[in-house]
């Protein structure tokens, strides 16, 4: 069968990361090839949380892609990049700015160092973009710098997700869009809106930062997985192709991945893909999937669910594990969790200890309870909740501190 994309995939053999990155791009024809001379060059790393890596980007990843795209002859480098949905426009409190994640991962003096240029997305003017292909998202804004750069490199971390199962190149561009959108994103059919964006947006390169991976319950509550891999290619779907088989996955597991083949916008069949340098065999390893399971898992809790949608589980799953590890488990006293489209709500009788309702549609059907169990009640707002998970486990922290 005749090959049709070529991805390079490198294990770290040296101490320079800068080198190791040079190499790695050299195999499919050096930075040159994708760098104009006097050019304007955005590198959209993944700074999704003020968390270290492999939450996010390497910061020396950044730094080091940055000094060979001016090598190579960009007359200017933007570094920018919106972090995860931040919940100020539903709150008006959030744990962090977008602002706050560059000043923390040192970006700032990065861009000091290199000469490169900091972006906010946040603070960036937004166009509407009309995608005429569009399966689901017929138009979204963009953060405008998106739209004038005139070339884009794109820098994933290599982590699981618990709602695409991986993020790499395709979904970091969940990046580019505003709250609003991200919003809508997580609602439903994520992997299919995160595709539709893929069609107005070329991406000229993507390298992957494959030094430490997240395994599990990723994009935030996984573990560390030590890779040392860097993965490069102009294709950006036969890149995630190969690194969801270095992470031990089947390529064609991956929605992101065979939705994007499927609609043409890269090669996602991993027989049709040349991987130059090491081989995927010598590389991969099996990464803990993420297991958003959370009947049985809990000790004491019974769970009460509707139709559930994988956003709301997932989200259930991180406050539970998040709640056992802090040790306010047995003192928050969840007996019952609620959760889904119209579950059935259960008599107050029958009701023991406290009760954990997640999401909109459970908050919903349990309005009588809300009103009935007054304190002994928790409510993870939102369809999908996010932010709210985090600031109930707040909540809880202080009320039993
Ligand atoms: S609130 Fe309802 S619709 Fe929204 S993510 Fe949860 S279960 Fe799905």
């Amino acid at each position: 069968m005749e090959k049709k994309s070529i991805v390079s995939l490198r294990k770290i053999k040296g101490n320079n990361l800068k080198v190791e990155i040079e190499k790695t791009v050299g195999l499919i024809g050096g930075m040159k090839k994708f760098v104009n001379k006097g050019s304007k060059v955005l590198l959209k790393p993944n700074l999704v949380y003020p968390y270290p890596p492999p939450m996010i980007t390497s910061p020396e990843f950044i730094k080091a892609v940055a000094e060979l795209v001016f090598e190579a002859g960009a007359k200017e480098v933007w570094i920018g990049d919106s972090s995860s949905y931040t919940g100020k426009p539903q709150y008006g409190n959030s744990r962090w700015e977008n602002k706050d994640i560059f000043k923390i991962h040192g970006i700032d003096k990065i861009a000091e160092t290199t000469g490169a240029k900091i972006l906010n997305f946040d603070e960036c003017e937004t166009v509407r973009v009309k995608i005429k292909d569009g399966i689901i998202l017929k138009e979204v804004d963009f953060f405008k710098p998106v739209l004038d750069a005139d070339i884009i490199i794109n820098l994933p971390a290599l982590k699981m997700h618990f709602q695409t199962l991986v993020t790499l190149g395709i979904k970091n561009y969940h990046g580019i869009i505003t709250d609003y959108w991200k919003m809508q994103f997580h609602k439903d059919e994520i992997s299919q809106k995160i595709v539709d964006l893929h069609k107005v947006i070329k991406t000229n390169l993507t390298i992957i930062d494959g030094i430490i991976a997240m395994q599990g319950l990723g994009p935030r509550t996984g573990t560390d997985v030590k890779m040392d891999v860097i993965l490069a290619s102009e294709d950006i779907v036969a890149v995630d192709a190969v690194a969801s088989e270095v992470m031990g996955l089947r390529a064609d597991e991956v929605e992101t991945t065979r939705l994007a083949h499927q609609q043409g916008i890269g090669i996602g069949d991993i027989d049709s893909i040349t991987v130059l340098g090491d081989k995927i065999k010598d590389v991969a390893k099996t990464l803990d999937r993420p297991d958003t399971r959370i009947e049985g898992i809990f000790p004491g809790i019974n769970v009460i669910k509707g139709g559930v949608c994988i956003h709301c589980y997932g989200r259930a799953r991180i406050f539970l594990d998040t709640l056992l590890k802090s040790g306010f488990y047995e003192k928050a006293n969840i007996k019952t969790v609620i959760i889904g489209v119209k579950p059935k709500i259960p008599e107050l009788k029958d009701l023991k200890g406290n009760v954990l309702i997640v999401g909109d549609c459970a908050n919903f059907e349990a309005s009588n309870l809300r009103t009935m169990l007054k304190d002994r009640i928790f409510v993870v707002e939102g369809c999908p909740p996010l932010v709210s998970v985090h600031n109930v486990l707040d909540k809880i922290y202080k009320k039993f501190a």
